[in-house]
C-alpha cells in the first residue's frame, strides 16, 4: 500500500467522498457537512464549484467539487456505473 502524503499542505477543509452508485434518483445528494442539496445536473454553480474533473480513458471517473456554502470538498465517484445503466 502506497501512501500519498507529500507536497500537500494541511488544510482545514474537509474532504468527503460520495459514491453516486449508492444514491438513488438522478444523482442529487446533500452536502455531508452543511446539508445543502447539490445536483450534478445544475450547472449554474450556485451550490457548488467544480474544482477538477477526473478523466480515465475518455470517461468521466470522478469530480472534485467544493460546496459553495461551507467550502467542504466533495469527491464524487461512481460515474462509470451511471453511464452503464443508461
Ligand atoms: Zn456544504
Amino acid at each position: 500500500m502506497k501512501r500519498q502524503v507529500g507536497g500537500q499542505k494541511m488544510q482545514a477543509t474537509k474532504l468527503f467522498t460520495i459514491d453516486l452508485t449508492k444514491i438513488r434518483g438522478k444523482g442529487d445528494f446533500s452536502c455531508p457537512k452543511c446539508g445543502v442539496k447539490i445536483s450534478p445536473n445544475e450547472k449554474t454553480g450556485r451550490t457548488y464549484r467544480i474544482l477538477e474533473a477526473v478523466m480515465k480513458q475518455n470517461q468521466l471517473e470522478g469530480i472534485m467539487l467544493q460546496c459553495s456554502r461551507c467550502d467542504s470538498q466533495i469527491h464524487l465517484t461512481g460515474f462509470r456505473a451511471l453511464n452503464m445503466t443508461r
